[in-house]
């Protein structure tokens, strides 16, 4: 007969685990765990998980979401910083198979390697203190992930989706618009789906928090001759935002005469501010810039 597992994603089991293993939730790790079943529920059917599907983790915590996903059938490898956790995970998913505990830290592993090469869609709550270093680390290494689904905060999901004034129906939209959102929309088409209050979590955050779909795009969304030049002068044109767009990049290191060429050549006045540049934009300015640099 099927093992029944008890429901982790409630405020009194939820304390009764951390009761037992004697344990607190740490803020250094950005611990908050969720203790909403609809949440839980809800993120898996954004995942829309496939079974025997392989699925990455990002901080499992004491195992609430990953329940979820293993429910839903995934195999889940699941990457956990915190060396208490990975006992209490052995003890709150006995039972369940296809799961693998990796004690690591998301930045510093090599994901390719634990994902065994295959296709993978990663979910995760993510600690929200180093939210923006895991996704560009994720979409840069260019591993093959086929979805993202993250629970970020609200402000986070906002920049991730955020377009450029020229494009902006609220003018809000475009005062988040920024690299973060460049770097999400290049390699992937982010939709916010729904947002979660600071009581589906304990501790409950300060903050209202979002679940953010990207589906990775099978080529970027625009031609670039070389990414890694690309995001250099994605990062310089938004270094000092309120300078102008000759200043950041001269101030990011490159030459007033170069700038000035590409610039014109781009059709792109000096004067702008990045945050009127579209991802169009950028590609064109960082190709024919790309063009003076090695001639
Ligand atoms: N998934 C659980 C849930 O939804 O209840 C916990 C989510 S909690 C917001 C974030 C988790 O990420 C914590 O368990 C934390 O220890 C872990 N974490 C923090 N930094 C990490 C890192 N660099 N690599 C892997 N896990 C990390």
């Amino acid at each position: 007969m099927d093992k029944i597992h008890p429901l982790i994603a409630n405020a009194s089991t939820t304390r009764h685990i951390l009761k037992s293993f004697n344990l607190r939730a740490s803020k250094r790790l950005g611990q908050n765990f969720l203790i909403d079943k609809g949440v839980v529920d809800d993120i898996v059917y954004a995942a829309d998980i496939v079974e025997g599907e392989q699925v990455l983790e990002i901080g499992p915590g004491i195992g609430t979401l990953t329940q979820g996903l293993l429910e839903a059938g995934a195999c889940v490898t699941a990457v956990e910083l915190d060396k208490k956790l990975p006992a209490v995970l052995a003890e709150t998913l006995a039972g369940y198979e296809n799961l693998k505990i990796i004690q690591s830290d998301i930045l510093k592993v090599d994901i390719l390697e634990i994902m065994g090469g295959q296709p993978f869609k990663v979910v995760a709550n993510l600690p929200y203190y180093i939210t923006s270093q895991i996704i560009l680390t994720l979409l840069e290494k260019k591993l093959p992930i086929t979805k993202l689904v993250t629970m970020v905060q609200r402000e986070v999901a906002e920049r991730m989706v955020a377009t450029p004034e020229s494009l902006s129906v609220a003018k809000e939209s475009a005062k988040t618009y920024g690299a973060l959102s460049v770097a999400v929309q290049f390699y992937t088409e982010p939709r916010i789906v729904f947002d979660v209050p600071p009581s589906a979590f304990l501790p409950s955050p300060e903050v209202t928090s979002s679940i953010i779909v990207c589906d990775i795009r099978k080529t970027p969304a625009v031609e670039v001759e070389d990414d890694k030049f690309f995001f250099r002068v994605v990062r310089g044109s938004f270094g000092q935002r309120r300078k102008t767009l000759i200043n950041s990049l001269a101030g990011a290191g490159f030459t007033r005469e170069v700038l000035s060429k590409a610039m014109e050549m781009s059709k792109i006045e000096p004067q702008r501010r990045a945050e009127t540049l579209s991802l169009e934009d950028f590609a064109t300015l960082s190709n024919n810039l790309k063009m003076f640099i090695t001639k």
